[in-house]
Parts: C-alpha cells; structure tokens; sequence
C-alpha cells in the first residue's frame, strides 16, 4: 500500500485484516438476523474479555470519552464525593467529567511518572465517604501502569465504588473485573480491543448497576442515559430486535471479529504477549540510554513506552525522523512534560517485528538529530529480548 507508514501511536492502533474486512462489508439493517447475532455474541464475548462473568456490557457509539461520560452521568449525583486516583492527564479529564455532574472531587496525585502510593489513598478513603473512586488503569499519557488490584482492594474495604479506566488496558494488560473487585470498567475499540474507533465499551459490575438504579435524581444526560440503553443490551442478548439509536452497524460487526480473535488467542496469553513485546520495545529504548517516563520499571505499562527524548534532541525533529523512516509515533501528552518525551504503542495486533522496525526508526531519527549511540544497539537489544521471549 502505497504511502502507508507503521502506525506506532497509542490508538488508533493497526488493525487485523479480518477485522477491517467485516468494517467495508456491505451495512445490514440493525435489525437484520446476522447482525443481531452478531451484536448478541459480542455482548457475550465481553464478558469474557473483560473477566466479569457478573457484568452487564453496554456498547456505544462514541470513544472513549463518552464511556468515561456515562460514569458522570449514571453514578454521579449532585453533591456525591468522588475520589480520583490521578496519574495523568486522563485521570483529571475523569475528575473534569465527574465534576461536570456535580461530584465533589478530590485527587489523590503524584509527581509525573509516579503512582499515588497505598497508604496516600487509604488516608484520603478515611478522611470522608466516597461514592466512587477512578482508577486510571494505563495513563496514555505517562505509561503508567497502576496497582489497580491493590487500589480496588482498599476502595471494597471502605465500600466506595470502583471504575477503572481500562481505555489503554483492557485486552492488553491483565484485569480480573470481578476477582479483584472492580464494579464498573470503560474502554474504546480504538486500543487493545482491536477495532478502528468509534465505540464506547463499558462493562457495569451488580453493585454499580444498583447504585443507578437507586438515583433519585434524573440522568442529566439524554443519549447516555443508561436507562435508554440497557433493555436494548438485554434484547440483542436474547437475540430479539430492539431500537434506541442506531447502532454502528460495521463497526459492531468489526467488533465481533476482532473479540474472536482475542478469545482465540486466550487472555493469559495476550497479555504475556503484550508483556513479551513491551520487553522488547523497552530494551531498544535502554540500551540506546533513553530513560523513560515511568519512575520506575515496575510502573511502565505493557501497551505503551514512553522514552525521553536524550539532552539535545529535539522533539518535533525526531518524530519526522521517524516518521521519515516509515514510523508513525506519538509525541508527550502531559502538559508539564509534553515537549521532554515521545510515545510508542505496541497493542493489539502489534508484532515483535514491528517493535524492532519501530527500534530501528528511532535509531535512525536519533542519528539524524545529532545524537551519539552504538549503532544498532537499540535494535539488537530489542532482538536479543525477542528471543527470550516464548
Ligand atoms: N482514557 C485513556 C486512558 C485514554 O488513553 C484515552 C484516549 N487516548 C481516553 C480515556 C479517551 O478516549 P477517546 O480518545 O477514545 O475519547
């Protein structure tokens, strides 16, 4: 394909040519037989994906925003306190939202690269009672990958709601909903779950499902209104025809495929493969003396790197380096930073081929900005990880 670079950003991420197939089929009626099939089994395939055989899945059409926007509108009433575990830029837009719905929000922070600790949260848990606490699981904007299993375990203790945001995580690092007792998990299609964007996933745990159903004031928002769209999840689980808003026919087709190809694969190998190719990707960017956002190794994600850029080299420079070597990366997100470092994802259908064509480009973008290294170290760093790997 003529013109096409390696697409290395955090989402939108490459897609499986199956899954990209069932987007260009022709759109059936959204109340065609095959697509209630299909629209019921992905339901079904959710829960599985999601690891909470006690959930109840919602699919929209919208990103990631707008499953976060639920949370705000569903869970939220005036007045409720909020705890947001903030460990970057997509955990205060989730303190923005739950705000926008009239939260008293507190966040519980830590320096850029840092995740709040235990005992910081446990002390905000006791200073007052929460409603609900955010949970970003992988901050695209840090690579920051938070203890969620620890974190829920202490918001169960203190009886507040749990919601993770599993938008960089869900399909690509381990998340037991249920075991770990988590009660509302979102993401997007765009990510790990493999399908181009334009879906609001969200999978609503028993006791997230009855704090809404006991609100006593209106949902302040009409199209996220869970109200209007739980008995159409229920009918395409029964395979019976429904409507409420028209559904994104192909992109739920899309959706069912690529939900196959996770199971098939099976969630415990995903995400040691995902594990595997993150390795890979942080040995190149090591061994050519690149440090990374994430304080420390045990907070760096398995969906995202996120290097800093070494002294000298110049941000915007190195990413048409890259991109000049067939590479397209993602520059700093975080405002405190966003100019000191660059973004590589790796999720999804990624391969550990591309991590090393990834390595490569990067080699030859830093070369082209000035910078001293061992030629090829990153790449055979990155190769010599690759064949530890099972
Ligand atoms: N949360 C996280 C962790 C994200 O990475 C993103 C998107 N990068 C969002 C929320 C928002 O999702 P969207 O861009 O699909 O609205």
């Amino acid at each position: 394909m003529k013109n096409r670079t390696l697409l290395m950003i955090p989402g939108p991420i490459e897609f499986e040519p199956a899954v990209l197939s069932a987007m260009g089929e022709p759109t059936t009626s959204h109340l065609a037989p095959t697509f209630i099939e299909a629209f019921g089994e992905s339901l079904q395939m959710l829960r599985q994906v999601f690891e909470s055989p006690s959930g109840q899945p919602l699919v929209l059409a919208g990103s990631g925003t707008l499953a976060m926007d639920c949370v705000g509108a569903n869970l939220v009433e005036p007045g409720d306190k909020a705890l947001v575990i903030n460990t970057g830029y997509f955990s205060e837009r989730f303190a923005t939202i739950l705000q926008r719905y009239g939260a008293q929000v507190r966040l519980v922070s830590a320096p850029a690269g840092g995740r709040p600790d235990l005992g910081q949260i446990k002390s905000a848990l006791e200073s007052d009672p929460y409603k609900l606490m955010t949970i970003t699981h992988v901050d695209t904007s840090t690579a920051v990958l938070t203890n969620v299993q620890e974190i829920a375990k202490l918001g169960r203790l203190y009886g507040v709601l749990v919601v993770v945001d599993g938008v960089c995580s869900v399909a690509g690092e381990e998340l037991q909903m249920d075991n770990w007792g988590v009660d509302l998990t979102l993401t997007a299609s765009q990510k790990a779950i493999g399908v181009p964007p334009g879906l609001a996933l969200l999978m609503i745990g028993p006791r997230a499902l009855e704090v809404f159903q006991k609100r006593t004031t209106p949902v302040l928002n009409y199209y996220a209104d869970w109200t209007n769209w739980l008995p159409i999840m229920g009918a395409y689980e029964a395979r019976k025809p429904s409507y409420f808003g028209t559904p994104p026919v192909n992109l739920i087709f899309a959706l069912n495929i690529s939900l196959g190809q996770i199971l098939k694969e099976g969630m415990p190998k995903r995400y040691a493969r995902h594990i595997a190719i993150s390795r890979a990707c942080q040995a190149g960017i090591q061994a050519l003396g690149l440090d990374q956002v994430p304080l420390k190794p045990k907070y760096a994600a398995h969906t995202l790197t996120a290097p800093r850029y070494p002294k000298g080299v110049n941000g915007t420079e190195f990413l048409a380096g890259v991109l000049k070597a067939g590479v397209t990366l993602a520059g700093g997100l975080l405002p405190s930073i966003r100019t000191e470092y660059f973004r590589i994802g790796h999720m999804g259908a990624a391969t550990l081929a591309d991590v090393l064509v990834t390595i490569s480009a990067i080699e030859s973008a830093l070369a082209g900005c000035g910078y001293k290294f061992t030629h090829n170290a990153g790449v055979e760093a990155a190769r010599a990880e690759v064949k530890k790997s099972p």
